[in-house]
């Protein structure tokens, strides 16, 4: 039993079906099932966008961050500034 479903209805539409779905929101990047956040640093708090197995790049045990950010500040966040 999936938490979320896709129903393709009879004119080709696809309707998304959540089951009390308590998940994250989509992926940020492709849209698939997200099961992490970014854990990026902004200045206003961790980029937070949700990103799937996939698309997420780790960066330290428990650390993923968007494939869109820039690898040098993931040097300097990493590095404890
Ligand atoms: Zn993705
Ligand atoms: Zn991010």
């Amino acid at each position: 039993m999936t938490p979320c479903s896709y129903v393709k209805l009879p004119d080709g539409s696809v309707a998304i079906v959540k089951h009390g779905c308590r998940g994250l929101p989509p992926c940020s990047v492709c849209g698939g099932r997200a099961g992490k956040l970014c854990d990026f640093p902004t200045p206003k708090g961790s980029c937070d966008a949700p990103l799937c197995g996939s698309c997420a790049r780790r960066v330290a045990p428990n650390v993923d961050h968007c494939p869109s950010h820039p690898i040098a500040q993931q040097a300097l966040a990493l590095g404890g500034a």
